[in-house]
């Protein structure tokens, strides 16, 4: 049984206004909304509505044609970097998901080249970095909006200024999938922006990527669907489901501060609690949402596991979802030694967490850590 789930970066519970949305047009509401036949029948456009919600999370109502819905983030961020070609020159931070360093691996396989960008010790791109190396001839700088292991905000808008200044014809891409719904995100300065559903109380497998104004990326996926921007039929209950949740997410982002105020209560007590814990992060702007979080001697492989057993979910800092037990690239690219990442946990809140789920984790982990550093000493 979950007894605390606090791993929403990772995933969100669907809201159960998102699946009462989702479920007509998973059983009466069938037909293909596109057909003549859907439209006659008035099947409705859960598309349109997920582009116009999406719109008006990022406000700004006038970018609802610029939407494209994809299945999800990963697809958003690979297309971007599909249209790379050999030859280009493609800034990606070192912190960015692994959807965009795998995207981007792929691109210099065909021949683009790839530059990476520091971050600073507390996880943010190094802007004096970023002007010192940009070239007038780079195509492409992804910066995402905020870290998923960190949840430390990146300074989008400075670094656009910079990059339209050096480099007037780089594409600028913002990964905002954990920051929408959880801060004040805009379209902005960039060309493209990535969001994922199933971050915000949404369905897993939907999520969009957003084109500026007058930019009409080469299609990654080819059909006549969305005017041949992006072919296949569309999902539409998940499409209902994630303009429900986007709505929500609007509607709940002036009580994140509530959720902020108990991120920091939380990493207050364990501080107290467990004397040498150090947040990651802590001296940048950072998500409310997000707790990662140093306790030296800790195996967070081990205590993620044992945390579950015990109806705890948390994560941990090392890429062992992909079955490797290398440190995390975000927290050693912050300089934090492969010790200090393989005892570093994450704790990540949602508009739904309340005190109770954290004060119970902040126990279970405490124990947890004085077992572990007991083991240690007599082991
Ligand atoms: N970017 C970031 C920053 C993410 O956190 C995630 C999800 N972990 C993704 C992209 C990928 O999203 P999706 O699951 O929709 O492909």
């Amino acid at each position: 049984m979950i007894r605390a789930y606090l791993d929403n970066n990772a995933t969100t519970r669907l809201a159960p206004e998102a699946l009462e949305a989702m479920t007509p047009y998973l059983t009466d509401r069938f037909l293909n909304p596109s057909s003549a036949a859907g439209q006659i029948l008035d099947q409705g456009d859960p598309g349109l509505d997920a582009r116009r919600a999406i719109a008006r999370l990022l406000g700004d109502v006038d970018l609802a044609a610029q939407v494209v819905l994809t299945s999800g983030a990963s697809e958003a961020n690979s297309w971007v970097l599909s249209t790379a070609c050999a030859g280009d020159e493609l800034y990606v931070s070192a912190t960015e998901h692994p959807s965009i360093l795998a995207a981007a691996r792929a691109a210099e396989a065909r021949g683009s080249r790839i530059l990476w960008l520091p971050v600073t010790p507390e996880g943010v791109c190094d802007l004096e970095a970023l002007t010192a190396r940009l070239q007038p001839e780079a195509k492409l700088v992804c910066l995402m909006a905020a870290n998923n292991e960190t949840g430390v905000l990146q300074p989008v808008d400075e670094a656009a200024q910079i990059i339209r200044a050096l480099a007037p014809n780089a594409l600028i891409h913002v990964d905002a999938t954990q920051a929408l719904g959880r801060c004040p995100v805009g379209l902005g300065q960039a060309d493209t922006l990535s969001l994922s559903a199933h971050k915000l109380h949404g369905p897993k497998g939907i999520g969009a990527l957003v084109m500026r104004p007058g930019l009409n990326l080469r299609p990654l996926i080819h059909g006549e669907q969305d005017d041949g921007r992006r072919g296949g039929t569309i999902n539409a209950p998940a499409a209902a489901g994630l303009a429900e949740a986007a709505r929500l997410a609007l509607e709940g982002l002036d009580r994140m501060g509530e959720t902020g105020a108990m991120r920091d209560r939380f990493e207050a007590l364990l501080k107290a609690t467990l004397p040498g814990v150090r947040v990651n992060g802590a001296g940048a702007p950072r998500l409310p949402n997000t707790s990662s979080f140093i306790i030296p001697g800790l195996d967070a492989v081990d205590a993620v596991d044992r945390l579950a057993l015990d109806g705890v979910v948390v994560a941990n800092g090392s890429a062992c979802s992909s079955g490797s037990p290398a440190p995390s690239h975000v927290l050693t690219a912050m300089g934090l030694t492969y010790a200090e990442a393989r005892s570093t946990l994450r704790v990540s809140l949602s508009r739904e967490t309340r005190w109770p789920e954290l004060a119970l984790a902040a126990e279970a982990i405490a124990d947890l850590a004085r077992e572990h550093a007991r083991t240690a000493a007599f082991g």
